[in-house]
């Protein structure tokens, strides 16, 4: 961690760094989880929390764009598998929409 990195980075695990992720676990769990105060980033290095992002529009670091847009596309994946699984938590209409938005997520690191 250095106090001279200017750059905006990621959370390595983008899936729980995002709003998404949490509001699962509110309603899996029945409560929050909080955000941590030091992150490792997906560019592997650790930094603050506040020097992170989930808005792609934030995030200066090029390899944790990189890392992101990859990261989200796999996830969007992952989460469609998840919810064609026999007695899963998730329903299949509310995977698609959130798969969704990872991909549309995927993009915009990208660019
Ligand atoms: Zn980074």
């Amino acid at each position: 961690m250095s106090e001279t990195d200017p750059h905006i980075h990621v959370e390595q695990k983008v899936m729980q760094a995002g709003v998404d992720y949490r509001n699962l676990v509110v309603s899996i769990l029945g409560k929050p989880i909080d955000p941590p105060s030091v992150v490792t980033t997906g560019c592997g290095v650790r930094v603050p929390y506040a020097m992170t992002s989930q808005r792609p529009e934030s995030v200066t670091c090029l390899a944790c764009r990189d890392h992101a847009h990859r990261e989200h596309l796999r996830l969007a994946d992952q989460l469609e598998q998840m919810s064609r699984m026999p007695g899963t938590a998730v329903p299949p209409d509310r995977a698609a929409r959130a798969a969704q938005r990872l991909r549309n997520l995927a993009q915009r690191f990208s660019s």
